[in-house]
């Protein structure tokens, strides 16, 4: 396995040792290593005539298209960075992510071409809108309008090389500034790890403005591997293609899995080239890991990380989904990987905590972001002197080194003094046969200040009622840590890696409230 150095001569070595070879595919559409390396030069001759200098921020807003990996590679060359705008945003909120990375060039798919055109007005540093595929695609006579340029702006590895955003679950989402070291490092973690090399067929169904689309598709690239590009993971199609093209490494997110398993005939395909199946971004409910298992075996790892660390920053590897005398495990986020360094801390005194103690989960490594882009101050707060990052979930780890991911600190339920895990409630309330999907939030209590509630959907057919709940829990939880009140709905609030948006669970019981966050 060949260790990557920076994006540009990575590319430069495979466009030299496979140049025929398919490196993309999306859709109908394929591209080899010399197309991809040709289509990049001629993107970075196209940032640079258009004004483009190093510094600057591009925006995308589209579906997967390898249009964002080219633009993002090619501004490597050129010292600009690829600010990737989540699609799924509210168009207010789109225009929030599109102005704070300050881009002068937005990229948009034709599904958002209207919603641009509407917000237009209120992007005041865009300079140019292009428009990707389409009948008229506009991105495509901009990359042929020029020759290819392969000039290499002399980047520092502490610049930044690829600007994502996190998920804005906890508040507005903030541009984390990836650098090529982080990228590069996290690139080779994750071959190493998965044993992704260039004979691996790696899907990438997760959006790109995520590090589960981005970040994986980077960490493919770094091996010569061949991504196949899903323009939209739906159920079916995923699988469908898993069989189709011999698919040996995917990255799915708990939300998607829980609909694949349910697609009709799901295990009855081929699914024997597949080597690793990774899944995280979001706890994953037990009964989702059982059926993932039934038709996935042996190639199942969990993955934790976060927008900034560039992705993965543990693994619970598949030995431990196959060795039932390791079961306990299965609710475990595994181990640091290569190059990662991680340890759980006391949030106030930064001390770190004893064996088994809950605490902060603090990450260590190469992959750490440069900084949050525009937020000193953020920054300053997330990342300590010695380089520690703060990530903000809770967890403990056990004395064997596995990592147990509780929850966001800021979603910790504090009742009367008392700290509750919502996601320790949520494990024991989903193994109820009624319960399709659940989420717990605190909501306001005069006596307690906080008190656990449950959002719940129903299994199709099951009603939910409140006493056989309270009973359930009672039976597997301390008192104090059972929901006091049972809600049901048609469909939990979720982002596009299937993060469940307390925030916006919570939002109508505290209109008046102020909430205490540890
Ligand atoms: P924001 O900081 O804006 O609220 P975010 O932290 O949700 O957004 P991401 O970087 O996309 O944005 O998500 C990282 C978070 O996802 C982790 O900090 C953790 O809470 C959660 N996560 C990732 N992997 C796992 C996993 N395997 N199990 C449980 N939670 C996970």
């Amino acid at each position: 396995m060949s260790k990557p150095t920076d994006f540009t001569a990575i590319l430069a070595q495979w466009e030299a040792e496979r140049p025929d070879t398919v490196a993309i595919t999306f859709g109908a559409s394929r591209w080899t290593w010399a197309e991809l390396a040709t289509r990049v030069r001629r993107n970075a001759a196209a940032q640079r005539a258009a004004g483009l200098v190093p510094g600057d921020r591009v925006a995308v807003l589209d579906l997967n298209h390898p249009a964002c990996l080219e633009l993002t590679l090619a501004c490597a060359q050129v010292g600009t960075a690829n600010a990737v705008v989540n699609f799924r945003l509210a168009p207010p909120e789109i225009a929030y992510v599109i102005n704070d990375s300050r881009a002068r060039i937005l990229f948009v798919g034709p599904e958002f071409a209207g919603a641009v055109a509407q917000l237009r007005d209120k992007l005041p540093t865009i300079e140019r809108v292009i428009r990707i595929g389409g009948p008229d695609d506009e991105y495509e006579a901009w990359l042929a309008a020029q020759e290819p340029d392969a000039a290499v702006h002399p980047s520092k590895p502490e610049d930044c090389f690829v600007q994502l955003y996190t998920s804005g679950t906890t508040g507005f989402p903030k541009g984390a500034m990836l650098t090529h070291r982080g990228m590069v490092a996290h690139a080779h973690n994750v071959a190493v790890d998965q044993s992704i090399g260039p004979d691996a067929i790696v899907q990438v169904a997760m959006p790109l403005f995520h590090v589960g689309g981005t970040s994986y598709s980077l960490a493919a690239l770094g091996q010569g591997a061949r991504i196949h590009m899903v323009r939209m993971p739906d159920p079916a199609a995923v699988l469908e293609m898993l069989e189709r093209e011999k698919v040996t490494h995917t990255f799915l997110v708990p939300a998607l899995l829980a609909m694949m398993v349910k697609v009709p005939g799901a295990g009855d395909r081929d699914y024997s080239a597949l080597k690793t199946l990774s899944y995280g971004a979001s706890p994953m409910p037990l009964p989702v890991m059982r059926a993932t298992h039934e038709i996935f075996p042996g190639v199942m790892q969990q993955v934790y990380g976060m927008t900034e660390q560039c992705g993965v920053v543990s693994v619970l590897p598949t030995a431990d989904h196959e060795d039932p005398a390791v079961a306990h495990r299965l609710v475990s986020a595994g181990k640091a990987i290569h190059g990662v360094e991680i340890k759980v801390c006391d949030p106030v005194t930064g001390e770190p905590v004893a064996v088994g103690e809950p605490g902060e989960i603090w990450v260590r490594s190469e992959q750490v972001m440069g900084g949050y882009w525009g937020k000193p101050e953020s920054t300053a707060a997330a990342i300590t002197e010695d380089g520690w990052l703060r990530s903000g979930d809770g967890g403990h780890m056990d004395a064997d080194g596995y990592l147990y991911v509780t929850d966001r600190i800021k979603d910790m339920i504090i009742s009367g003094g008392e700290n509750i895990y919502p996601a320790e409630i949520e494990r024991v309330m989903v193994e109820h046969p009624s319960i399709e999907d659940v989420a717990v939030i605190g909501v306001p209590d005069e006596k307690w200040g906080e008190v656990p509630k449950a959002v719940i959907v129903a299994r199709p057919g099951h009603t939910i009622d409140s006493a056989q709940m309270m009973a359930w829990c009672r039976e597997r939880l301390a008192s104090f840590k059972c929901p006091k009140s049972f809600d049901v709905i048609d469909a939990l609030p979720r982002n596009p890696t299937g993060k469940v948006l307390k925030k916006d669970l919570r939002k109508p019981y505290w209109e008046g409230h102020t909430r205490q966050v540890a």
